[in-house]
């Protein structure tokens, strides 16, 4: 493995498990399969979160300073709104109930557990106490909205606990709070744990390094570790995990034969393993279904498949306009759809006050005695998930006869 092997804190869920996925990046980077992905404007937006924020806490300022000013990254241009205000101010209200002089976007070394690599930690601090030991704080701002992202278990915390630890001199500490601030998924999430666990985990990092270095890898598919690995992207994708998602999708349709696997009985762990990986496996088939149909398009069909043209779209008019003069005319009122209320988070936007927003202070504060949730449905989750298992025992006794 090369110096410059990306054994990054945010790629850790991936190569710390699929530790065959670190040479076969860098071989498939050598020959031009992968290349960098172009940055989107979602990725932007959350430079830009990340940049109020540095600007925040090192200065001393709120995010309200920065709404209405224009701030470029990554080749787009954001301009900063209360909204996005809004969404930081409780993250970097937190930090400071803990310290006044958080260090921040620090460039960790990690190299007694990973040799040569780095990473850049959004925010840590060590909070003295005369009477106890002390406490060290990480906290990162994921400013994504589409995957909500776990404190508990997070490596890549934990990465940027150690880095931070040793950056300030390896003081001893009694505990260290690792916090996710996650504005638009789940909010402020925290995981505590104590100093000896975390050098237990860099132990642990230690050895996985060793074996990458060794060649004493594997490929090891989840969906945490694929999630964002590069081989998935590359021409033809990644083998091991396809077998891996068509594997679980034989055994959920008995019909479907896979060439050389027996298949498994779909109960306890094996049931769950494949409900939790659903979505994974109907994205892949989803793929694979775009792949063929292009192939075929350029001439080129898998065996046994063509292209063909598809049914009508749905109607429509080509002149809206004059289909509405001719609908009210004929209708009046009855053409149009009932009215129908905006949305709360659109409701949130023009109603709720804001520092540099009047809003309607007294509708909101109605709004607010009205407001309701339904309590949610049941749902499934790993077992380590913060919120308690959730048991309905079914009286047995029901349906005896008296
Ligand atoms: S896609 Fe998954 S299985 Fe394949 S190399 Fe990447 S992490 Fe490993």
């Amino acid at each position: 493995m090369t110096a410059h092997a990306r054994l990054s804190p945010s790629g850790c869920d991936r190569w710390s498990t699929c530790t065959a996925s670190v040479a076969l990046i860098d071989k498939l980077r050598g020959d031009g399969e992968i290349v960098d992905r172009d940055a989107s404007e979602w990725s932007a937006e959350g430079t830009v979160a990340h940049e109020v924020r540095e600007m925040c806490l090192a200065f001393g300022l709120d995010p309200q300073s920065f709404v209405g000013a224009t701030i470029s990254a990554d080749g787009f241009t954001y301009v900063v709104d209360d909204e996005m205000a809004g969404h930081l101010q409780p993250g970097i209200d937190w930090v400071r109930e803990h310290t006044s002089n958080p260090h921040v976007e620090i460039k960790v070394d990690l190299t007694p557990w990973l040799p040569d690599q780095f990473g850049t930690c959004d925010t840590g601090w060590l909070s003295i106490d005369i009477i106890e030991l002390d406490t060290l704080y990480i906290s990162d701002l994921k400013y994504g909205a589409g995957v909500s992202v776990d404190a508990i278990g997070n490596k890549q915390l934990r990465l940027y606990g150690l880095g931070m630890w040793h950056f300030l001199g390896r003081p001893r500490v009694e505990r260290i709070v690792l916090n996710i601030d996650q504005p638009r998924a789940g909010g402020m999430k925290y995981w505590d744990i104590t100093l000896d666990e975390l050098l237990a985990f860099g132990e642990e990092m230690k050895a996985v390094y060793a074996k990458i270095v060794a060649g004493d890898v594997e490929f090891k598919p989840s969906h945490k570790a694929c999630r964002w690995c590069e081989v998935r992207q590359a021409p033809g994708g990644c083998a091991p995990r396809d077998r891996w998602l068509m594997e679980m999708a034989a055994d959920a349709c008995p019909t479907f034969k896979l060439p050389g696997y027996e298949g498994q009985n779909l109960v306890g762990a094996r049931r769950w393993l494949v409900v939790q990986n659903a979505s994974d496996i109907r994205a892949r088939l989803a793929e694979l279904h775009e792949e063929s149909l292009l192939a075929a398009l350029n001439g080129k069909p898998d065996p046994g498949s063509k292209a063909v043209e598809g049914d009508l779209g749905d109607r429509r008019f080509k002149d809206t306009k004059k289909a509405e003069a001719l609908l009210t005319a004929a209708l009046g009122d009855k053409a149009y759809k009932p009215r129908e209320l905006i949305g709360i988070g659109e409701i949130e936007r023009l109603v709720k006050p804001g520092r540099k927003k009047a809003g309607h202070p007294d509708t909101w504060a109605d709004l607010q005695k009205i407001l309701d949730r339904p309590p949610g449905k049941p749902k499934l989750v790993p077992e380590d998930h913060q919120r308690p298992a959730l048991v309905r025992w079914e009286d047995d006794f029901d349906d005896l006869d008296p």
